[in-house]
């Protein structure tokens, strides 16, 4: 038994995340720590939401509410979308606890004994109308580049490129608009990051199980150098810079910045998670290698825009200490999912957000289209047809069907007990052949993470049941040889029982009432080896079944159009 640590990228706390964000992290880190633990595997499946930083501070201030009750409110709205989606987090914490604050000032405290942190004096805007200084997004102005001039502080929206406050020409306070504006000095902590370029790069090119493209985002990023950055900011709402209690002189008006203290959540969370459950040391043994931590395979998923972020920024945080901290192993990047090859949008009406996916279909069906459709090898593109397609034959008929068809079939015919007499013959062995070739390649696309290949095979396993159940006819036979048919039934049913197995890191809730209906115990819920002898034969003879409820409704035209209407489509 395997121990595995699995953290997605934390979503930012303001609003809720559209189809193409739960696809490009949360959801695969799912679907792989359910495959994980249903090989028998030890697994903490641990994200959070981030929730500091200057545009959670701002959405606060446009609702006029406090900015920890502004928090506290979407906190919640996107961990109930996650249990709507029934993402299976150990965990769902908060960057703003308290056990992150202590971590961060820790790590901070660490690096600056290590020599890697250091005061710098720089100039910033200053509002003083407002009586404040004025970071990143709380400025707006003119961009220099390409005189947009609604360009925020750290971003111009129009040509993309990113900015320094005090480069915006024409600069006004987005608090309060005034243009009475100046540009002070201000004193703020810097991580040396160019300090640490040889021990990064030492552990980046030893790293064995990257892919190559997150290998080579890394070292991208440490030829061209890296950089030293600010770890501090002139806001009210973040973690103080503070240790042990104790301010730091000069940094009273000041934060720890967002990019600093968003990653030690990963930490922070699974502290959270270990007072919840009443061991207060239970985190070390999954991020403390002289706790244990050593036996420990870390998995980051993540969109690739964060990948140099999870390579080398976190990293420098963690290696810098010089402390024993449990560093990533392995990393799935993720394209992104577009609206019919566009951006999502709600301004525009354009795509369909978590909560309001779920108000029109169950969890399952976007779980397994997302998957399905993984933008794994480029970007991919939701389209309704294409989600009405996958849900209709795939679901519907090729799964739906044959779960519905063989358990009728023993209910009608064999009492609803799991037929024992006859024995196997051409067609079982061709079956027996196939399920093992294809569950051995099933194995090894989740071993490496290619979640499209692992939903299209198997889509292929479901397949080839239906197959069987067209060369061994036991309907047919059922009129001439009792026995031959009751083969037949009790072959597919234990096919059902597999399916309902495989299926349960894609689609939990429709794979567990299949399971259920055929009354499976939990503990032989376990993936199948594809070396086990007696796979279409390991039901316990004269076991009562009874056929589950329709799983899959087919999803209408009408709906289809209906959708389109509201969320947008490819017109
Ligand atoms: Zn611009």
């Amino acid at each position: 038994m395997a121990r595995i640590l699995i953290t997605s990228a934390l979503p930012y706390i303001n609003g809720i995340k559209h189809l193409g964000n739960l696809a490009g992290s949360m959801l695969p880190a799912d679907v792989y720590a359910r495959f994980k633990r249903l090989q028998g595997h030890e697994v903490l499946y641990i994200c959070a939401t981030d929730e500091h930083g200057t545009p959670a501070e701002l959405a606060a201030q446009k609702d006029d509410v406090p900015v920890q009750a502004y928090c506290d409110e979407q906190h919640e709205i996107q961990r109930a979308a996650g249990e709507g989606f029934t993402l299976s987090y150990d965990h769902f914490g908060r960057s703003s606890s308290s056990q992150n604050a202590a971590l961060t000032q820790h790590f901070a405290h660490v690096l600056e004994e290590r020599g890697l942190l250091e005061e710098r004096t720089e100039k910033q805007v200053y509002s003083i109308d407002d009586g404040r200084f004025l970071p990143d997004r709380y400025v707006e102005g003119t961009c220099p580049h390409c005189d947009f001039e609604k360009a925020r502080g750290d971003q111009c929206d129009n040509c993309g490129r990113l900015l320094d406050p005090v480069e915006l020409k024409n600069p006004y306070s987005a608090v309060s608009g005034s243009t009475n504006i100046e540009i002070r000095d201000t004193t703020h902590l810097y991580l040396l990051q160019s300090k640490m370029q040889d021990d990064i790069r030492e552990w980046v090119e030893a790293s064995t199980e990257w892919p190559q493209l997150a290998k080579s985002i890394a070292l991208k990023w440490l030829d061209e150098g890296l950089q030293d950055r600010a770890i501090t900011r002139d806001l009210s709402w973040g973690i103080p810079v503070a240790y042990e209690g104790k301010v730091r002189e000069g940094f009273e008006d000041k934060v720890f910045y967002v990019w600093f203290d968003a990653p030690i959540e990963y930490i922070g969370a699974t502290q959270e998670y270990s007072e919840k459950l009443g061991k207060p040391e239970e985190w070390e043994r999954w991020w403390r290698t002289d706790k244990g931590a050593d036996d420990v395979t870390y998995v980051q998923f993540m969109g690739k825009d964060n990948v140099a972020f999870h390579t080398v920024s976190f990293p420098v945080t963690m290696i810098g200490s010089r402390e024993p901290w449990k560093l990533v192993d392995r990393l799935k990047a993720f394209n992104w999912v577009t609206w019919y090859g566009g951006k999502f949008s709600t301004s525009m009406n354009r795509g369909v957000f978590m909560d309001q996916a779920l108000e029109l279909l169950p969890a399952d069906y976007w779980r397994w289209y997302l998957m399905a459709n993984a933008p794994e090898g480029s970007d991919a593109a939701f389209t309704w047809e294409g989600f009405q397609a996958a849900v209709n034959s795939d679901l519907a008929n090729v799964l739906g069907n044959f779960v519905n068809r063989i358990t009728k079939y023993c209910k009608s015919k064999f009492d609803g007990q799991l037929p024992a007499a006859g024995a196997p013959g051409e067609d079982e062995a061709w079956m027996e052949a196939e399920l093992k070739t294809r569950l051995k390649t099933l194995m090894q696309h989740y071993e490496e993470m290619e979640f499209r290949k692992a939903a299209a095979e198997t889509r292929a396993i479901w397949a080839a049941g239906n197959e069987y159940l067209t060369r061994a006819e036991p309907w047919v036979k059922y009129k001439n040889d009792v026995d031959a048919a009751a083969v037949g039934v009790r072959t597919g049913l234990n096919l059902v029982a597999l399916f309902g197995i495989l299926a349960q890191p894609f689609i939990p809730t429709a794979a567990a009432k299949i399971l259920d209906a055929l009354g499976i115990p939990e503990e032989n819920r376990k993936m199948p080896n594809p070396d086990d002898e007696n796979l279409l034969d390991a039901l316990p003879h004269g076991m009562e079944i009874s056929p589950p409820d329709v799983l899959f409704s087919k999803i209408e035209d009408a709906q289809v159009a209906e959708w389109t209407e509201r969320f947008g489509g490819g017109q």
